[in-house]
């Protein structure tokens, strides 16, 4: 009985500050992340879930005194690591460890990690890596010390005694909210998955003609976490699309009303949005790399192809998206990263000295668009919504859908410029996102959409835009009348691929 006590009490006379940290560690960038956000209730139902942990991880490394060290060393490098590479995507990205984030790390290869490194790790970085690694040191010497004062006093120890049970009972009132925590989809994802290289996956498709017509510039514009009810073109009562709207009245825009995504994040939707790989249907042993691309295709059917992108070409988020530019003649990406990164860059490439030489373009843009962080992807100019605006909503909420929609409401802008610049060729234009979002729409959350089903299918709603120039409308009336009978018809944007090659006058055989 008297072992068993001992056991129990273990972390707490043994090791209160191992235990504490390993609870700080765990629980800062999750707690954080439903604090910033207004959760408290959410942030502290996690601590006292992570607190509960930390103290179970305590007991399993006193099972067995002689290689309590080592274990406790292997815990705190684990956890350590874990809290470091959240506080690097907290201060880069304003979020934790995310699926997005989780999928690139498994997609970069030895040199893109190496730039990508080199661009954000600076002595201010190593340095607090260095204090950091200092201060654990420090911390676990001090529980020497720590646990010779506690062994006199031992009647304290009914403190985090007493801690532990209210943190067990929150944990028994509230797994609801934990489930969700650890959910496969918000939280974390060990897949191991090769590195891609798109080159190297050609498929070399007969591409036959079935029109004698063909677009001069078919243009691609694929935006970024657009909520479909955000979006003033499907009834939002705040004016977010004000351009878009404008082309539609001109009956140059055709809205499409019913179109979803293949999923709700980045790097999964772009494994079905560029090619002719299905979310259903695929023949069994077909990898989405081994997918025929739009690029190819056009490509074969005559097209140069432009990459154009304000993402970056490497890193976190970028890898698996901008493998895709590779396949292009031409490639353009923001050179410019932090702040004052915005949708804009899109307009100062000038298109027409870059494709003068050729009767045929594919160009595909790759837009920031209303990317988490939204505060950041507007310039103050297009600062139209406050948070006053939104009365009904907390403030912190109100501040964040404000932000959102000005970013929206900037997208607008962008995507409407780059429109008009296609407006006196025989063009084409297709606009919209990879994926929607959840502001606080279906959820109590903001972000890709987790395990709740209702916020799945919010976040794979999506605006889906098609312009047609006058030149063309003139020169091929038939790709409007054929728009128009499908627009009110269920459409995933998995099946781009074929609408992008009818449209140019070609099929895949
Ligand atoms: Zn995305």
């Amino acid at each position: 009985m008297q072992k068993l006590k001992d056991w129990l009490l273990y972390p707490y006379a043994n090791c209160l500050l191992f235990t504490v940290l390993v609870w700080i560690l765990y629980s800062t960038g999750t707690v954080w992340q439903n604090f910033a956000i207004a959760e408290y209730r959410c942030g502290l139902h996690l601590a006292a879930m992570y607190y509960v942990f930390a103290y179970m991880i305590s007991l399993v490394v006193g099972l067995y005194k002689p290689i309590s060290g080592v274990l406790k060393a292997i815990v705190i490098i684990v956890f350590g690591i874990y809290f470091s590479v959240n506080v690097f995507c907290i201060s880069v990205y304003n979020t934790t460890i995310t699926p997005d984030i989780m999928a690139i790390i498994r997609a970069t290869n030895y040199d893109e990690t190496k730039e990508f490194l080199m661009t954000y790790i600076g002595a201010k970085e190593i340095l607090f890596m260095v204090g950091f690694v200092i201060a654990l040191w420090a911390i676990l010497r001090a529980d020497n010390i720590l646990r010779r004062f506690l062994n006199k006093y031992r009647y304290l120890s009914a403190v985090p005694i007493v801690l532990l049970i209210l943190a067990i009972l929150s944990v028994c009132r509230n797994y609801r909210v934990l489930v969700l925590e650890f959910d496969s989809e918000s939280h974390w994802i060990f897949n191991a998955e090769e590195i891609i290289d798109l080159r190297l996956h050609k498929t070399n498709p007969t591409i036959s003609e079935t029109d004698s017509i063909h677009p001069s510039q078919v243009v691609l514009l694929v935006g970024e976490s657009f909520a479909k009810n955000h979006s003033s073109l499907y009834g939002y009562d705040k004016l977010t699309n004000p351009c878009l709207e404008k082309l539609q009245a001109d009956s140059s825009l055709i809205v499409f009303e019913d179109v979803t995504s293949p999923t709700t994040f980045t790097v999964g939707a772009f494994k079905y949005i560029l090619n002719d790989y299905r979310l259903e249907g695929n023949p069994s042993d077909l990898k989405w790399y081994d997918s025929t691309t739009i690029i190819e295709a056009m490509s074969k059917a005559g097209y140069y192809t432009m990459w154009i992108s304000n993402q970056s070409p490497y890193g976190m988020y970028d890898n698996l998206p901008s493998g895709y530019s590779r396949l292009c003649d031409k490639s353009y990406f923001n050179p410019h990263t932090g702040a004052g990164k915005y949708d804009e860059y899109l307009l100062t490439i000038d298109t027409d000295t870059a494709t003068a030489a050729h009767d045929k373009c594919l160009i595909i843009y790759h837009l920031m668009g209303q990317h988490e962080m939204f505060d950041k992807r507007f310039p103050e100019s297009f600062r139209h919504f406050t948070a006053d605006d939104y009365p009904n909503r907390p403030p912190r909420r109100a501040k964040i859908i404000s932000d959102y929609d000005n970013a929206t409401l900037y997208n607008d802008y962008v995507v409407g410029e780059i429109i008009n610049s296609y407006k006196d060729h025989e063009a084409i234009v297709i606009y919209f996102p990879d994926h929607g979002i959840d502001v606080f729409d279906v959820t109590e959350h903001f972000g890709h959409a987790g395990a709740n089903a209702e916020s799945i299918e919010h976040c794979k709603k999506v605006p889906f835009v098609v312009y047609i120039s006058p030149a063309l409308d003139r020169k091929a009336p038939n790709i409007k009348k054929n728009l128009m009978l499908e627009k009110d018809k269920a459409m995933c944007t998995d099946t781009l691929f074929d609408l992008v090659l009818r449209i140019a006058g070609y099929a895949k055989q």
